[in-house]
């Protein structure tokens, strides 16, 4: 199948006169006959369901069209795209375990990585965006058990170079872990140039109405946790009475060692109403991402052409320095845009306040235009030095563009920039 197909039709096949429609199982647990029945599924708990903890029907046809749609083989939802980042990582680090990840990612990661995972004695090296292969090579260090990167990064718009990333981490015998929120799979497949891992927000575009907050992990099944770095995964878990996740799940060690264990603990699991709700989200998503693609192309090359604009960072310009990547590994550059305009805070904030359709709101890629200002809301929590290493300027707006008609978007923009200097 077609990513539009799949979009529709993977993950829940009805079967003779049930219901057209994946239904919400809204049930904590499930029923069995007998004692052992329960207890042959503490056994093997993949084969049946326990507790909507760590497993529900509908949440399981969800992830399992998104498993697909990334060419995974198995994924994990997560109540938040926060959550999703934080277990991709605790999946594979331990207390006096590293990590390394560029600095152009989302400034909520940033606190999880810098602060949060520090206080758990996870260590995250930063490499900056343009960083030689030498460079990241001399980050290493015997300890380090994972590389991450955004597709598109949130919100400075660099693309990262997947391929590049995935060689160097694989010569160090540790996984490449993509955040491939902007993007979707339906504009990039991060698997295809060699990433292990790929988490996503889902409250982005694959939600796309901005209903809830959701995030998913999803694994590749390509790489060998049996290479001397990865003892949790190949020996028993003591948790688990005595299981190897990759003796016992061969390519899924990875992604049911995450749902066994770590959503077994923490309980982040989304209730059976979201994952329906994001179900109706992913069914148009090839169509919307689409028209987000256009409609942002012709706003970024009106913006390019304003002489009240200093800079723009839209991939699928051809002038934007992440053009010749965003050939490489993108079908189109999402309806993301940042851009600088003259003048700095004082006159992005008037620009902003005089926008009337472009609401603002702390969110991004809502189906509805929206902007915020990255140095004083999103990243507000960040010292100048990690602005500057996240690509954000004081003068910086992000854009989210909708999918209202483009000629209502660029009238809004047009009376906004009047009120400009
Ligand atoms: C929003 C976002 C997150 C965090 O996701 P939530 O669903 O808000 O928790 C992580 N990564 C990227 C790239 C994001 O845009």
């Amino acid at each position: 199948m077609k990513d539009a197909t799949k979009c529709l039709h993977s993950g829940y096949s009805p079967k003779n006169t049930e219901p057209r429609v994946m239904p919400i199982v809204q049930s904590t647990t499930y029923v069995y006959d007998s004692t052992d029945d329960v207890a042959a599924v503490f056994d093997e708990p993949t084969k049946s369901l326990i507790y909507s903890r760590f497993a529900n029907p509908t949440v399981m046809a969800v992830e399992n069209k998104i498993a697909d749609l990334e060419g995974g083989v198995g994924a994990m939802c997560t109540t938040s795209g926060q959550a999703a980042n934080l277990l991709a990582i605790l999946n594979i680090c331990n207390a006096g375990d590293s990590f390394i990840s560029t600095t152009q990612i989302y400034g909520g990661t940033v606190n999880l990585f810098a602060f949060t995972l520090k206080k758990l004695g996870i260590e995250c090296i930063f490499v900056g965006h343009d960083a030689t292969d030498e460079e990241i090579h001399a980050a290493f260090k015997p300890n380090t058990k994972a590389v991450f990167g955004e597709t598109l990064a949130n919100p400075a718009l660099t693309v990262f170079d997947i391929e590049r990333y995935a060689n160097i981490a694989h010569a160090h015998g540790v996984p490449l872990i993509v955040d491939n929120t902007f993007a979707t799979p339906i504009l990039c497949k991060p698997f295809e140039f060699g990433a292990d891992i790929v988490t996503h927000s889902t409250s982005k575009y694959m939600d796309g109405h901005a209903l809830q907050i959701g995030g998913v992990i999803v694994d590749s099944g390509n790489f060998n946790w049996d290479n001397g770095n990865f003892p949790e995964l190949v020996e028993p878990d003591p948790s688990y009475h005595g299981l190897s996740y990759t003796k016992t799940y061969g390519k899924q060690a990875y992604i049911l060692k995450a749902r066994m264990q770590l959503m077994r603990d923490f309980g982040c699991y989304p209730a059976a109403h979201s994952a329906f709700l994001l179900n109706l989200g992913l069914e148009t998503l090839p169509v919307r991402m689409k028209q987000y693609c256009e409609n942002a192309l012709t706003v970024a090359k009106y913006l390019e052409s304003n002489d009240k604009v200093e800079s723009v960072m839209y991939p699928a310009l051809e002038s934007n320095e992440s053009y010749p990547l965003a050939k490489k590994y993108l079908k189109g550059c999402s309806g993301v845009i940042t851009f600088v305009i003259k003048g700095g805070k004082e006159n992005a904030v008037k620009f902003m306040d005089s926008l009337k359709l472009a609401s603002n709101e702390v969110h991004v890629a809502d189906i509805r235009t929206c902007v915020l200002h990255p140095a004083s809301e999103t990243h507000r929590q960040l010292t100048d030095e990690q602005l500057e290493a996240a690509g954000i300027n004081s003068g910086m707006v992000r854009f989210s563009v909708g999918l209202e008609d483009i000629n209502d978007i660029l009238d809004d923009l047009k009376q906004a920039f009047a009120n400009v200097k």
